[in-house]
């Protein structure tokens, strides 16, 4: 068989029971990955995804996680060592939207007037996509600095770390974070041979957008802005993912990569 892009890599996966995490998780266990951790809050949810690697020939292990909370990221990235032997790769894709964290809180706790959400949203979402992200990439990080081998490290972060409609500043102040965070540590990871790239997705169907897709004039909105007049599919973000994660973007590191079907492209 001709040698694929994830041939002996071993993969963690955190958001991976749904979404961009499934699909990437699918995308490089399919290129040949030696083992996927598929990590996300639920841990049933997780195994079922795991079990769908299996079931198409790979190798997979599921890993409940709530990654706003510092030491259990530590614990998936040791269990993932303790059973897999190493990591090479991992595609950070737990993540929320605001709207979904402020959804029947709507929206004022009465210390924010006139704004949007609520202070609790804004923990909750800034906790997650940007806490708890930090919290993942150094677990993992970790790791790869002990087994000294370098790796790679995606972080999903959105249109949203340079772009803000206004109707969701949480998350977008919270993937502005995201990018600078892998920026970041791009830089302290370098010495280590650890690249950390990002990935910018626009409008992608995925449960995230649902509430979106199913109102007419918001999806009217993403896709009249949308170059290519449609929404994305999980797939066409895991092929940026797996680029990323492989040998074949070795020279990439603090990058970010927008597959979002050109919603960045018009200035205004
Ligand atoms: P999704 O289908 O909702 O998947 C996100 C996954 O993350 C879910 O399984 C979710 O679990 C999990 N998760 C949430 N909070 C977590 C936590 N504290 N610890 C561990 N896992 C947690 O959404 P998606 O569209 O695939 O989103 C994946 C990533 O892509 C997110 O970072 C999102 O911000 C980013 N993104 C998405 C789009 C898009 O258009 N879909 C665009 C740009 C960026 P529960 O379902 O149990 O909450």
């Amino acid at each position: 068989m001709a040698a694929r892009r994830m041939d002996g890599k071993v993969v963690v996966v955190t958001g991976g029971a749904s979404g961009l995490g499934r699909a990437s998780a699918l995308r490089l266990s399919e290129e040949g990955a030696a083992a996927v951790v598929v990590a996300d809050l639920d841990g049933e949810r997780a195994a079922a995804v795991a079990g769908e690697v299996t079931a198409a020939g790979g190798a997979a292990s599921a890993f409940a996680v709530d990654v706003t909370d510092a030491e259990r990221c530590e614990e998936l990235a040791r269990d993932a060592v303790e059973r897999w032997g190493r990591i090479d790769v991992l595609v950070a894709a737990a993540g929320v939207s605001s709207a979904a964290v402020g959804a029947g809180e709507q929206e004022h706790d009465g210390t924010d007037a006139g704004l949007l959400w609520s202070t609790d949203t804004w923990h909750r979402v800034v906790d997650v996509n940007l806490n708890g992200l930090m919290y993942t990439d150094r677990a993992v990080a970790r790791q790869m600095i002990a087994a000294g081998q370098g790796g790679s490290i995606v972080n999903i972060a959105s249109i949203c770390s340079v772009w803000t409609s206004g109707n969701s500043t949480p998350y977008a102040v919270s993937k502005a974070g995201a990018w600078m965070l892998t920026k970041s540590l791009a830089v302290e990871l370098a010495p280590h041979g650890i690249r950390v790239n990002a990935v910018g997705p626009g409008f992608i169907e995925t449960p995230m957008t649902a509430a979106t897709r199913a109102d007419e004039a918001a999806a009217a909105g993403v896709t009249g802005r949308t170059l290519m007049g449609r929404f994305g599919q999980p797939r066409e973000v895991a092929d940026t993912v797996l680029f990323l994660a492989c040998d074949e973007s070795s020279y990439f590191t603090g990058s970010i990569l927008y597959p979002d079907g050109g919603f960045n492209a018009p200035t205004r």
